[in-house]
């Protein structure tokens, strides 16, 4: 039988160059330390006697010390080098943007080879410098299954879940662009915490449902947190979910991070429309998760995320109500003022009205600091992010701009 393929048509020819592009060597980061060893003996590159400590030697590497290219690792001879280059890869995925807000936030949209038969993805990772911290949104997926109504990755069908290399890859590029290892250097005038590291904490939080790629998140902030190469402490890690009820005690169990629970609604009718995943695991499924959630302490909280939308969930009723559903849970309360986004049909709380409602769980004894919006105007807020094949035309950007000074006073 034979093929034939319309080399005139796009798709066709933008398959046929991505099939071409795909990477035939193999990759190291995010394999865990057995995998390593593994992968080092299978290819030949390394005797079974010497795995050990070259996967030690290894992992000081590409995770203390950042090198994305063999050639930079000194202790280790020539031979091996050019060796371990012809048969693996360590590089960075490409950057095809990086944009620096004026407040210091930096997104970056990165582009990744395809797996198999697909197509090159791109995702955004944003940073989010603060006094003291440095703050990484990572994304899990490209695009999101669900359909949050208010959440702008939710219009993104889901492409495929990320790699395990891949969710790494956001922390080790950031690190790179900011000086973030040692011996590098800081751009002039990048917007950084004082002192640290720049990168002090990381939240799952970008495109995508971490709990419906389980396995990846796990792996990827497993080695995120290992003390002999990252070395993050899993309490500056938190992994956000809107509600994947069966995986929430493993997420506590098997990866040890802090908790994000994308709430946003005190009772089933509302959270139903709001985050639709609610109509499989409802509100008491999901609040006695968070209940049985290891490791849950008054040192220890689960956050709850609460998107302030006008006229639907910001009343003083719903402050009373959220109380309520809270009461027993180690918690604290981020509200986040809505980000709006072209088409999208909510507007954002008065701010008189985000405050009388953070008054309120303030004293019921809640910490309940409002999220300030950081880089509106980079689109790298909140549920703003997408990808660059779907990517604002001009005149959604302005009318997004126009919305942005209606509603906050702010571009
Ligand atoms: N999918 C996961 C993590 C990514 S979303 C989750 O839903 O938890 C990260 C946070 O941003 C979630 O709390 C989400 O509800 C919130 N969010 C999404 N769109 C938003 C918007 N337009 N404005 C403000 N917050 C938004
Ligand atoms: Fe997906 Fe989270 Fe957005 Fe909902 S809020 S659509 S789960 S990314």
């Amino acid at each position: 039988m034979t093929v034939s393929l319309d080399l005139t048509a796009d798709t066709t020819r933008d398959s046929l160059r991505a099939r071409i592009a795909a990477p035939a060597k193999g990759e190291l980061i995010g394999l865990t330390r057995e995998e390593l060893a593994e992968a080092l003996i299978t290819s030949g590159v390394v005797p079974e006697r010497q795995a050990k400590m070259r996967v030690q030697q290894l992992w000081h590497w590409l995770y203390v010390r950042g090198v994305s290219d063999f050639a930079d690792m000194f202790n280790i001879s020539k031979d091996l080098r050019a060796e371990l280059a012809k048969h693996f890869t360590i590089a960075r995925p490409e950057i095809v943007e990086e944009q620096i807000s004026s407040d210091g936030t930096r997104k970056w949209l990165f582009r990744f080879p395809p797996r198999g038969a697909g197509r090159p993805v791109e995702i955004e990772t944003v940073y989010i410098p603060e006094e003291g911290r440095g703050t990484l949104c990572i994304s899990s997926q490209v695009g999101c299954t669900l359909t949050c109504s208010f959440c702008h990755t939710g219009t993104q069908k889901l492409v495929r879940n990320l790699t395990a290399e891949e969710i790494l890859a956001q922390l080790l590029t950031a690190r790179d662009r900011l000086g973030d290892f040692p011996d590098r250097d800081t751009p002039a005038g990048a917007i950084v915490p004082a002192e640290g590291r720049k990168v002090s904490n990381i939240v799952m939080m970008g495109m995508g449902e971490p709990l419906y790629n389980f396995e990846a998140v796990k792996k990827a902030l497993l080695i995120a947190s290992d003390g002999d190469g990252l070395a993050l402490s899993k309490r500056r890690i938190t992994l956000s979910t809107s509600g994947v009820v069966p995986e929430i005690f493993r997420t506590g169990e098997e990866i040890g991070v802090m908790l994000a629970i994308s709430l946003h609604a005190t009772n089933d009718d509302l959270r139903d429309l709001l985050v639709p995943i609610n109509k499989k695991f409802p509100l008491n499924e999901l609040m006695d998760a968070c209940r049985k959630y290891p490791g849950l302490s008054n040192a220890r909280r689960i956050t709850f995320e609460y998107v302030m939308l006008k006229d639907i969930n910001d009343s003083l009723e719903d402050a009373k109500a959220l109380v309520k559903l809270l009461k027993g849970v180690p918690a604290k309360i981020n509200l986040i003022p809505f980000n709006p986004w072209p088409g999208s049909n909510y507007q954002c709380s008065d701010w008189e009205q985000i405050e009388k409602f953070a008054d309120y769980i303030n004293q019921a004894g809640y910490a309940s600091p409002i999220r300030t919006p950081r880089g509106r105007d980079i689109l790298a807020a909140c549920g703003q992010l997408k990808s660059e094949s779907e990517r604002l035309k001009k005149s959604e950007r302005l009318a997004l701009e126009a919305m942005m000074i209606a509603g906050h006073g702010e571009a």
